[in-house]
């Protein structure tokens, strides 16, 4: 009786470890190829280093400036793990002064084989000024270096920016935002909103460009290009 009930005990136990095994496995599977490629080079999944910061990837859907989908499997935001955790300070930073709210990344690591499909895309069209050419080194995105970011309500929802993430002219200039609002462009909210992003990633160590309020490099150009490598 005594062995039998062991005996049970032992076939539950192993149907749980089979049990385990497949989970494990279909969990696994549901991250991408190239999730777990940059995984492997050393890179740093943003959600599982701070699953407060919200994560939604804009060229993994074809409502971006290219109009194609250009992540065909990431769905996941990977950076170099120094921009990481000065993203992690940024948000540490953000939700001491607005507990409100969170950053939400737009996009992150960009491998150069999906920096050369949005060349293609936009190379001898007036877009070209926006897009960094594979055959000059690429871009900190290329790097594992940079963000494109905005800030979000505790629910997801996006505040006021003035304009759309990857709007392509004055209106997404950080340097004239004055003027923007005194000529309508901007509302004084977005102007604020974007004051407080630029606040939040600066203390964190990231660089705002001058011609795209979502966009923070966390080193310089040369920096990046003597001391990182670029993801394939
Ligand atoms: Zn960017």
């Amino acid at each position: 009786m005594m062995m039998k009930k062991i005996f049970q005990r032992l076939q539950m136990g192993s149907l749980l470890l089979l049990f385990g095994c497949v989970f494990s496995v279909s969990a696994a599977d549901k991250e991408s190829a190239t999730a777990r490629r940059l995984a492997r080079e050393g890179y740093v999944n943003i959600q599982k280093e701070d699953p407060s910061i919200h994560v939604s990837l804009m060229y993994s859907r074809a409502d971006n400036f290219c109009g194609v989908v250009l992540y065909d499997d990431l769905k996941e935001a990977f950076l170099h793990p120094e921009a990481m955790a000065a993203l992690k300070k940024a948000q540490a930073y953000l939700k001491q002064l607005r507990p409100d709210l969170s950053l939400k990344v737009y996009d992150a690591a960009r491998p150069m084989r999906i920096q050369q499909k949005m060349w293609d895309k936009v190379k001898h069209t007036n877009k070209d000024i926006y897009v960094s050419n594979p055959a000059h080194g690429g871009g900190m995105h290329n790097y594992g270096m940079a963000v494109d970011i905005t800030l979000c309500t505790l629910k997801g929802d996006t505040l006021d920016m003035g304009t759309k993430i990857d709007y392509m002219g004055m209106a997404a200039h950080i340097d004239h935002e004055d003027r923007l609002v005194s000529e309508k462009k901007i509302s004084p909210k977005a102007r604020e909103n974007r004051q407080l992003l630029r606040k939040v990633m600066r203390h964190g160590g990231f660089i705002p460009l001058r011609t795209e309020w979502w966009h923070f490099n966390k080193c310089s150009r040369a920096t990046a290009k003597k001391y990182y490598k670029v993801i394939p």
